[in-house]
């Protein structure tokens, strides 16, 4: 039987863990995924870099430098871009609303900053950088952008951070409405995921 190397994700966000585990179902036979709790945590990070790509580099090599042996590891960094906004949140999703802010809070901060807007000039995009890390060292990146508007009022509770604002081209409801099985084809992760899916197949 081939041996299944381990995949350690940089990640403290459960619901992430929850995503990418789902969304990287197909590769069980080649690859454990596991939390960064396995490996005794994720390491503090200044995420300091100005895109998402540099982000999700500096989470990967600062999980890469406390792993041993044969483990690979991944690294995502996402937000939220709202042309309107010239971007923003962007690379700041997390804290929109000021350092230690909630999901609510940054969601609310969104609404209210966009309340003239209206509905034709609110297109955004959820982004997701993800960078995969060999045993070696050497990373490879991957993107994935999920387009659509900002709602005027948050609807519906599933998922987290601004999927209840959110509504992806071609359907009329947020991603909190729509849930789990729409957002894991059509999302920022699913996409960056299914080409980083395309590459492991090949390892
Ligand atoms: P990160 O943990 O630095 O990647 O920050 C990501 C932030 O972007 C989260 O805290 C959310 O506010 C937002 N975000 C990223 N992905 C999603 C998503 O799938 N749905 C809703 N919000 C998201």
């Amino acid at each position: 039987m081939a041996t299944i190397a381990k995949i350690v994700l940089a990640t403290g966000n459960a619901h992430k863990v929850e995503e990418m585990t789902s969304l990287l179902q197909s590769l069980s036979d080649k690859f454990q995924i596991v939390g960064a709790d396995a490996v005794g945590g994720m390491p503090e990070v200044e995420e300091n870099a100005d895109n998402f790509e540099g982000n999700a580099l500096i989470k990967a090599q600062a999980l890469h430098s406390i792993t041993t042996g044969q483990m690979w590891v991944l690294a995502d960094d996402s937000g939220l871009e709202v042309d309107v906004l010239a971007g923003a949140p962007g690379i700041y999703s997390a804290r929109f609303a000021g350092s230690g802010s909630s999901d609510k809070d940054n969601l609310d901060k969104l609404l209210k900053v966009l309340e003239k807007i209206p509905d034709g000039k609110r297109s955004a995009r959820f982004v997701c950088a993800l960078s995969l890390m060999e045993p070696g060292g050497k990373s490879y990146q991957f993107r994935g952008e999920c387009h659509g508007r900002i709602l005027m009022e948050a609807q519906g509770n599933s998922g987290f951070g601004y999927d209840p604002v959110f509504c992806p081209d071609g359907y009329s409801q947020s991603i909190a409405v729509l849930g789990v099985s729409v957002k894991e084809q059509i999302s920022h992760r699913a996409r960056a995921i299914a080409a980083l899916r395309a590459f492991l197949g090949d390892q």
